[in-house]
């Protein structure tokens, strides 16, 4: 768990942001049919250098792949990244037409801050004005459409620390009307992004197809062990919350986890959908530094342990590819 720590620490440095020798396929127990969320944050997207066309296009193919397989699906958004520099003018409209490309395609916006900072960063008061600064494009869209925002989700996870500055941004969010989307599957799936970014603008293939595969094995394996965890605390299946990014991996790897879903017996729904059920309201009394997801905060609620024998870590060597693209880095969003 240690290094599960250690790596969303590692996120934290980044502001923008599988072949295969040890990626063997494992056979995954059956389960009986479950259902799954899947929510994307850091919109319009997560890349490694700032490149308009290279957005656009991640967008366009991720919304195609996710109505090829009939996948719902939310967007979170920065709407920081609709002001940066490298885009310009220019740029801030193809930022927002990303945006609407999400409404259009039938999926759902939320709020991830306007700069992805953390609450330590912040303090409280700084904290909750970056939420209602990262709000009014995506509200306005929404409102376009007779829609409303109700959805936020907390960058690395953090939901603020000690329990008065928590209490303070979730007071100010239950206030504004937020709801609090949880996460319960997050397969790291920003450590592979950014090498694979990299390997494609290196156009080397083997290292892309290296990639591919270490990602996709990694996230069978862990949406098993989180549909393992939350079987054990509440004693049934729950419908998950899985963490993705807007990335051109993802993107690419749509109909591989289309698949995977199926394999694991989940069906994907809204999170509208998801949250209806009580298990998803469990309370939350983790007020540490530490960006962790749901499934550990409701295990210190419930006090009932978790499966960690069986968890593992992503990849050492993709950890180490990340790592250095972080020290290497200049022109990164
Ligand atoms: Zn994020």
């Amino acid at each position: 768990m240690g290094l599960k720590l250690a790596l969303l620490a590692g996120a934290m440095a980044l502001t923008s942001t599988q072949a295969c020798a040890q990626a063997t396929k494992q056979p995954a127990p059956k389960v009986s049919r479950g259902q799954v969320a899947l929510t994307f944050d850091d919109l319009p997207g997560l890349t490694l250098k700032a490149d308009q066309a290279y957005v656009d296009g991640l967008n366009r193919d991720l919304l195609r792949g996710l109505k090829r397989h009939h996948l719902p699906a939310i967007g979170f958004v920065n709407e920081g990244k609709l002001e940066e520099g490298e885009f310009g003018q220019k740029g801030r409209i193809r930022q927002i037409a990303n945006l609407r490309r999400w409404l259009d395609a039938g999926m759902d916006l939320g709020n991830h801050t306007f700069s992805h900072e953390s609450p330590d960063e912040l303090g409280g008061a700084g904290y909750i004005a970056d939420i209602a600064k990262g709000e009014p494009v995506t509200r306005q869209l929404l409102a376009a459409r007779g829609r409303k925002l109700q959805w936020f989700r907390y960058p690395y996870l953090e939901t603020g620390a000690p329990l008065a500055v928590k209490r303070q941004i979730s007071d100010w969010l239950g206030q504004h009307h937020y709801r609090i989307a949880p996460v319960t599957i997050d397969a790291n799936d920003w450590l592979f992004a950014e090498p694979y970014d990299e390997a494609l603008a290196q156009h080397d293939k083997a290292r892309v197809k290296r990639l591919r595969g270490q990602y996709l094995a990694y996230t069978e394996r862990t949406i098993a062990w989180f549909q393992q965890a939350s079987q054990e605390l509440f004693g049934r299946p729950i419908p998950l919350v899985m963490l993705l990014h807007a990335t051109r991996l993802n993107a690419d790897t749509m109909d591989d986890l289309a698949a995977i879903l199926k394999r694991r017996g989940l069906k994907a729904v809204s999170l509208e959908q998801a949250m209806r059920d009580p298990a998803n309201h469990t309370r939350d009394d983790y007020a540490g530094h530490d960006g962790i997801e749901w499934i550990e905060r409701w295990s210190e609620s419930l006090k009932r342990p978790l499966p960690w024998d069986s968890w593992q870590d992503p990849p050492k060597q993709v950890e180490q590819e990340y790592e250095r693209n972080n020290q290497d880095r200049r022109n990164v969003k």
